[in-house]
């Protein structure tokens, strides 16, 4: 009797969970009649040739950036877009903050379109080409910036000046917003966005650098993905200290600063944050699971009593999956003293910690306090910024984006997915509900690893889809 009982209750069980994850079934694909979007592809492409040859290099010492270099970037603009130039209104918000104005039918719910035109400094002998030649070899150009992300700025400018070319008027205004500091944290973007909200704007729609269509990510599922940002994780740069004073090395004492400091790092490591399954990180799970195998289905349907088994899964996994649930500390810097017979007498090791949405950087500092439990440990805040707000799926911006994915991308699914990198759409925030962070290109796994690498490159391919997809997405504005 009673091995009926449970015999009982296991089928009723699986059952339950067969049940939701049959539920969990991928959103329709909306079937959308894309004409191919008219321009000249090879003027955009030369265009971004121009763009990659000026040195824009952010650095994190500004007195080695060249300002030179980007003032000859800017100064290209208005013979790279003469219509953008002629129709937009231009302003300069800041040094390195560009906007353009296009005005529409309505300044109701008015749309932001951005990129950022610095890019990271190169190690030129990793090189196996010119980093700012911009050389085309096999349909393919290299160059810094390629990807991260004049490819972008291109195509935000390519298509607005093609598109008022064709007589185009937006339905509602458009903001083409341009930051030169993105590589380096630096007032660009909150430059401009300082200007909307002092002139009252606040965008309905706003779409950054980010996600990519990428294939092959996520175990089970087939079919190519537009992964799009809904939120960011916060960064912080955390430095543990010794204050001791020093002293000479033939009387150490028992236990050294540095030792002191190396079981600081030793706690941390074996501590890691607790997991948590933000907003953002269960949309990413869901969006992909329900395209995926059953199996998968099965457990991304049944959080309720799975998620132990995720998070040990994603612990396992370590690298991308971990980093979705989870605060995660890298040390990336140490410091002791001058020589090796003298004992330093301020050791420190710095640590950059992604905080993880649903904590804060003062909840990170107070827990890297408690693991660590040593106040002869001196810990700063060397910078800190919190997690994004997560932007909302439901209504019409998210579907507007979906709709430009699939006209572009057929047979593409696209998801939300929570950004582990930092970008400038987190100054964005402020102004807008909706901030979605999307390249909207393919990117293989191999051209992901180009991204701040060596050897960046971006297929002539990619550089006609990027201008296509805006276009068609200004033309849904
Ligand atoms: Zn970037």
């Amino acid at each position: 009797m009673v091995w009926l009982i449970l015999l009982c209750l296991l089928l009723l069980f699986i059952l339950v969970l067969v049940i939701r994850a049959l539920r969990l079934k991928p959103e329709k694909v909306e079937e959308i009649e894309a004409k191919p979007e008219v321009f000249d592809h090879d003027k955009a492409v030369a265009d971004l040739q121009q763009l990659i040859r000026c040195k824009t290099v952010s650095h994190g010492d500004p007195t080695l950036d060249d300002e030179h270099e980007f003032e000859k970037l800017i100064s290209l603009l208005p013979e790279l877009f003469p219509q953008v130039h002629r129709t937009c209104t231009f302003l300069m918000p800041g040094p390195r903050s560009l906007v353009f104005h296009w005005k529409g039918k309505t300044s109701e719910k008015p749309a932001v379109l951005m990129a950022h035109f610095d890019v990271v400094p190169v190690d030129e002998k990793g090189w196996d080409r010119d980093p700012f030649g911009a050389e085309i070899i096999d349909d393919v150009m290299w160059g810094r910036g390629t990807l991260d992300t004049k490819s972008t700025f291109l195509g935000v400018l390519e298509a607005a000046d093609n598109l008022i070319g064709q007589g185009y008027v937006p339905a509602r205004d458009l903001y083409l917003c341009f930051s030169g500091t993105e590589e380096v944290n630096g007032d660009g973007a909150p430059a401009i966005v300082r200007w909307l909200k002092q002139n009252g704007i606040h965008p309905d729609f706003i779409l950054d650098e980010g996600g990519a269509i990428v294939e092959n990510v996520f175990p089970g599922v087939k079919e190519p993905a537009a992964v799009v940002g809904i939120a960011e994780k916060g960064t912080m740069a955390v430095r543990l200290s010794v204050p001791t004073g020093g002293g000479h090395a033939s009387t150490p004492p028992k236990l050294s600063s540095i030792g002191r400091l190396a079981k600081a790092v030793r706690k941390v490591e074996d501590h890691p944050f607790p997991a948590h399954l933000s907003d953002a990180a269960h949309a990413t799970f869901r969006g992909m699971a329900s395209h995926a195998s059953f199996g998968f289905r099965i457990l991304f349907a049944n959080l309720w009593c799975f998620r132990p088994l995720l998070y040990r899964i994603c612990s396992i996994s370590g690298g991308e999956l971990n980093a979705l649930v989870r605060t995660t500390v890298a040390f990336t810097q140490m410091q002791g003293s001058d020589a090796f017979n003298v004992m330093p007498p301020c050791p420190s090791i710095v640590c950059n910690v992604r905080v993880n949405c649903g904590e804060t950087t003062e909840t990170v500092l107070a827990r890297l306090r408690d693991v660590i439990s040593d106040d002869k440990i001196q810990i700063d805040m060397l910078y800190g910024r919190n997690p994004s707000e997560t932007s909302s799926t439901e209504g019409e911006p998210w579907q507007r984006l979906v709709r430009a994915v699939h006209a572009e991308y057929p047979g593409t699914m696209v998801t939300p997915y929570l950004m582990l990198a930092s970008s400038d759409a987190w100054n964005y925030c402020a102004v807008s509900d909706h901030v979605f962070r999307l390249s909207p290109m393919p990117m293989s796994k191999r051209e992901r690893g180009m991204i701040h690498g060596n050897n960046e490159q971006i297929p002539l391919s990619s550089i006609h889809s990027v201008v296509s997809f805006y276009m068609r997405l200004m033309r849904m504005c």
